[in-house]
């Protein structure tokens, strides 16, 4: 059965993120104008700077609100800051009149930080697969405000080969 638009370019998203050397979160991003594909990100150090594959991830813990059933508690989180977001790789290697008006698709749902710069860099549609509950409600929020088209895919599969386990 041929893929459909969404399907399709999330696959190239999922197929992008198999470049991440960060064993906690491989994340990947492209840049669509059209149905024409503008660029390509993915979670990943400096250029030149040891990921962390070789440096290992660099580890930063922070406590964390968790509402769950109308109870609030504060949860400590581990994530690495090694690396750049595939959203923000995407926005540096991509140009502002190619993000107008542009559509991007990426595997997880973008941080807050991102999501805020994506509601500054000209695009129109954020397109998501996974769900990142931690900033989904200040972020759907905010989009609403800007009035960006904020989706998940939550029928979607990846394709196998982009499955990793470290
Ligand atoms: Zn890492
Ligand atoms: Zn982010």
């Amino acid at each position: 059965m041929r893929k459909d638009w969404d399907t399709y370019f999330m696959d190239i998203a999922h197929m992008v993120s198999t470049r991440s050397r960060c064993p906690r979160r491989h994340v990947g991003s492209v840049l669509v104008q059209g149905k024409k594909l503008l660029g390509t990100a993915y979670n990943g150090a400096p250029m030149g700077v040891p990921d962390c594959s070789e440096a290992g991830c660099m580890i930063s813990e922070e406590v964390e609100l968790v509402v769950s059933g109308g109870i609030e508690t504060m949860v400590k989180k581990q994530r690495c800051i090694r690396t750049i977001h595939a959203e923000q790789n995407l926005l540096l290697f991509t140009d502002r009149a190619d993000r107008e008006g542009s559509t991007v698709y990426v595997t997880d749902e973008p941080c807050w930080t991102c999501a805020n710069m994506l509601a500054n860099s000209g695009i129109i549609e954020v397109v998501y697969h996974r769900a990142y509950p931690k900033d989904t409600r200040k972020v759907h929020e905010m989009m609403t405000q800007k009035g960006i088209v904020f989706r998940q895919l939550q029928a979607y599969e990846p394709p196998q080969q982009t499955v990793v386990i470290d």
